[in-house]
């Protein structure tokens, strides 16, 4: 596996791999992660493997979608067992850049992804999807994947990287993956190594506020306010869960709707103690 820092000297390997041997293009897939890797990022990893002749990886936690009262300083860092595991899943290409890096001195370009940006964790965390969608777009213009792999976890972020790739003519196949989940149903999240075993139980509430509003859309519900209400009944008796928001909203389009059916994104964010967990479920 080769690393970089530098861009354009990832761009330049990135360009090299697209063309085969034989001088032909070949695909290459592109899995942006904020590094401390879990299933869930090796998930997206194994999905490129199988479908793209080269793999290209990112580990950049991003300062441009932190707020200023989040975890950008603490949040969670293992190169070593990062670089380990990726190699070990067959990843050609390693990006690590510095923020210095990406964000030279008198970098000012933004996207910003109007509408959808301001919902869900775009309405918590104010600027969160700029930034997102600005390291994106840097990392889809130097790797020039065929495909982009991203998890169904962040629900929003696919929502938000669908329409920009859609908006700017990016021909870029966006590919998600499902969640994947501890056994206990949590979803895995870099950040479940900020909870004690203390609030463990808490932070399942929100699968299990999920699978509440799935049973009750089993049986019949379709009232979106009475499926969130069965949500935010499990959310109020779950000591030490405190909601940030539990919306049904369409999932590509992010506005709430009117009657829950295919395509209904049901989203959850909440807090245990000082940790930020999401979740969500997908009516398919
Ligand atoms: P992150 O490192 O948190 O920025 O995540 C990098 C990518 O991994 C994003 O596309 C996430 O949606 C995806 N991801 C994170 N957690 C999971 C999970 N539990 N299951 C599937 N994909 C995930």
């Amino acid at each position: 596996m080769q690393i970089f820092t530098d861009p354009r000297a990832f761009q330049l390997a990135c360009r090299a791999l697209r063309r085969s041997a034989t001088g032909e293009e070949q695909p290459l897939g592109l899995v942006p992660t904020m590094g401390a890797l879990h299933a869930g990022h090796m998930s997206l990893v194994a999905a490129s493997r199988a479908r793209d002749a080269v793999t290209a990886a990112s580990i950049f936690v991003n300062p441009l979608q932190f707020g200023p009262r989040e975890d950008l300083a603490t949040y969670p860092r293992r190169w070593e067992q990062d670089v380990a595991q990726l190699e070990a899943a067959g990843v050609a290409l390693l990006f690590a850049p510095t923020p210095e890096t990406m964000y030279p001195p008198g970098f000012t370009t933004a996207v910003e992804v109007t509408g959808l940006s301001e919902r869900l964790c775009g309405a918590s965390r104010p600027g969160h999807f700029r930034g997102v969608a600005t390291v994106v777009l840097k990392l889809f213009l130097l790797a020039a994947p065929q495909r982009a792999y991203f998890g169904q976890k962040d629900a929003a972020q696919v929502a938000v990287l669908r329409r920009m790739v859609r908006d700017l003519n990016l021909d870029i196949e966006i590919v998600v993956q499902p969640i994947v989940r501890e056994a206990d149903g949590l979803a895995m999240s870099s950040r479940n190594a900020y909870l004690s075993a203390a609030e463990r139980p808490a932070a399942l509430g929100l699968s299990r506020t999920l699978r509440a509003i799935e049973a009750a859309y089993a049986g019949g519900e379709r009232d979106p306010q009475r499926l969130l209400a069965v949500g935010d009944a499990v959310v109020t008796a779950t000591p030490g869960l405190r909601l940030d928001y539990l919306a049904a909203v369409d999932a590509d389009s992010l506005a709430p709707v009117a009657c829950a059916g295919p395509n209904t994104l049901f989203a959850i964010a909440a807090f245990v103690g000082k940790t930020r967990l999401i979740d969500n479920w997908l009516v398919s």
